[in-house]
Order: structure tokens, then C-alpha cells, then sequence
């Protein structure tokens, strides 16, 4: 699906026309990979759009930003305002937000510490990632041939666009052989998460999500489900999991800013099955709470015209 194109994209303090939003073919990060990002949705409330958990996914960018030692030029109140700003410039309410902390155009060469820091944040209206019947009936995952970052190799912790060619790879690799997403092993042989997204399972009525140790990214939907699922009542930690695990789990779903909560059918086909009644009660939740619908979660919404 090509992008949306709407008017406007913020670009070092100001709102430029979307086709104006070019950069310079030496910018730094194009070759070296060295941006960091963050990945955000906007949803339609009965109070307008609303940006699910902003405040989060700035504070996770200036950490992201810190690992590889980049001064972000703004502080985060300016970014949080710019999201919005951005969102309102546009006329959106539901809406996918691409923030980028980027290494710009001036030195090339692989000390980054020299190059200008450069912030753009991108919205557009992005429809389910992995598609409406996904989000109904489930996926079909392969485990991946390609290894999740060791994190003594590139720091997993940090969201940085560089280490995205792996999860490119795997996601490729299981496209190509008829499968909707892949799920990677960390070096160690543990299970880690999916190509950009987390994942759970159900073991004997316990719900299981694998570690950061084990290569997975500190997801704010992995989060978000967490804390619903144990108001609903279930059990939730965090474990290593073999890939037997994943074949023999009584429900399987993975989470993401894009992809929301997504069960997953089968893996390596071994089938998990159709949904399990876990499954769609946080699921169910988690879409009423991203538009606004319980009470509970209210404060994880901060609304664009306020
Ligand atoms: N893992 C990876 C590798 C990701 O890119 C993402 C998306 N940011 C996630 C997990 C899910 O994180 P979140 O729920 O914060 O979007």
C-alpha cells in the first residue's frame, strides 16, 4: 500500500508541504543507519484525535537518542507539541506518526558526533498493518532463519534505524514463504519478538512475554497489554521461551504501535488455533482503551486539541 500523502510534515521547527520534505542524498543516516525513530498512533475519540501514550514514546526517543549519544536540539515539550501541532495541521484524527531523529547533511564517515542533528515527524492515516482479517482471525508466523541483535553487536534497547535491516530480512523471508510475519530467536536461542512487534503467550493460563534480555524491545503496547491483562484478572511475567513454547501455547497474540494486538494462528505450522477467549478480552479492551473507552486507561490518551 503506498503512503497516504496528507499537506504538511514537520521538519526542524517548521510545518513544510509534504512534497517539500526532502533531505540531502549525503545525509549521514542514509548510509550509516544512524537515526532514531519512533513509531506512534493517533485515534479518533468522542473528544477528537487522541495521541495513544505520547509523552512515552518521546521519553523512549530521548533514550533511544542518548544510547547513540545524539543531543536531540529540542527538549521534549517541543516535541510533544510538535505531534500534535502536526496532527492538527494535517486535519487528522486516526493517524500513524513517524517521528525521526536523524544525522544530517556536513560530515560523512563513521564518527557520527560531528554531524548536524536533524527532527522530523511524519503523519499519515495508516490503516491496520497486518490487515483487518489478521486482526479478526489471526497470523501465520515462521521462525526466522535470521537471529534477533545480539545486544553487545547493536543496542536493542534503543529504537535506531539501522538495526531495522534484520528485521527486514526476516520479514522478507517469511513474506516469501507464504507466512504474514516472522519471529526471531535471540543469539542464545530464546524467543524474542517478531519484526516489529512483541509477543505474548498463553501457557496453562499464565500469559508470557520474553524479556529485553532475550533481544525484544521495550514495547509500550507490550506495556499497555500487560496492565490490562492483569486488571482483566490474568497472570502476566516475563520468561524465556523455547520455540516449542510458541507450538505448544494455548493462545499466542503479538502487540505493536502498528500492528495493535494481533493473534497469531499458527507457528511453523503448528497450529495455535482461532482465537483464544484471552486473546480477544485484551484485545477488546485495548481497542476500546485506544478510543477513549474506559475509564481506567483515560490518561494514556493525550488529545491533540486541548
Ligand atoms: N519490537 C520492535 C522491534 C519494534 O520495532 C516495535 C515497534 N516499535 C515493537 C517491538 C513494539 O513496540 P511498541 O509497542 O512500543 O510499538
Amino acid at each position: 500500500m503506498p503512503l497516504q500523502k496528507v499537506d504538511h510534515i514537520w521538519m526542524d521547527g517548521e510545518l513544510v508541504a509534504w512534497d517539500d520534505a526532502k533531505v540531502h542524498i549525503l545525509t549521514h543516516s542514509l548510509h550509516y543507519g544512524s537515526g532514531v525513530f519512533e513509531g506512534i498512533r493517533a485515534y479518533t475519540t468522542a473528544q477528537g484525535a487522541a495521541v495513544f501514550r505520547l509523552t512515552d514514546h518521546i521519553h523512549r526517543l530521548f533514550d533511544s537518542a542518548k544510547v547513540y549519544l545524539i543531543d536531540i536540539p529540542y527538549t521534549r515539550e517541543v516535541l510533544i507539541e510538535a505531534v500534535k501541532a502536526t496532527v492538527r495541521a494535517n486535519n487528522l484524527d486516526a493517524c500513524y506518526i513517524r517521528p525521526i531523529v536523524y544525522l544530517g547533511y556536513g560530515e560523512m564517515g563513521l564518527n557520527p558526533l560531528p554531524c548536524p542533528v536533524n527532527v522530523s515527524i511524519a503523519v499519515w492515516p495508516w490503516g491496520t498493518y497486518l490487515g483487518e482479517k489478521g486482526i479478526r482471525e489471526g497470523v501465520r508466523c515462521k521462525i526466522s532463519s535470521w537471529q534477533r541483535h545480539d545486544p553487545n553487536a547493536v543496542p536493542i534497547a534503543a529504537k535506531g534505524t539501522g538495526m531495522y535491516g534484520n528485521s527486514s530480512m526476516a520479514k522478507v523471508e517469511a513474506l516469501n514463504a507464504g507466512y504474514d510475519e516472522a519471529i526471531l530467536l535471540s543469539p542464545q536461542g530464546y524467543v524474542s519478538e517478531c519484526t516489529g512487534e512483541n509477543l505474548f503467550i498463553v501457557k496453562k493460563g499464565r500469559i508470557l512475554t520474553p524479556p529485553t534480555s532475550a533481544g525484544a524491545l521495550e514495547g509500550i503496547t507490550q506495556d499497555s497489554v500487560t496492565t490490562i491483562a492483569r486488571d482483566l484478572g490474568y497472570e502476566v511475567a516475563e520468561s524465556n521461551l523455547l520455540r516449542t513454547d510458541l507450538y505448544l501455547a494455548e493462545e499466542a497474540f503479538l502487540t505493536g504501535t502498528a500492528a495493535e494486538v494481533v493473534p497469531i494462528r499458527s507457528v511453523d505450522d503448528r497450529v495455535i488455533g482461532e482465537p483464544g477467549p484471552i486473546t480477544r478480552a485484551i484485545q477488546d479492551t485495548y481497542f476500546a482503551t485506544v478510543r477513549g473507552e474506559v475509564d481506567r486507561y483515560k490518561n494514556w490518551l493525550e488529545h491533540v486539541n486541548v
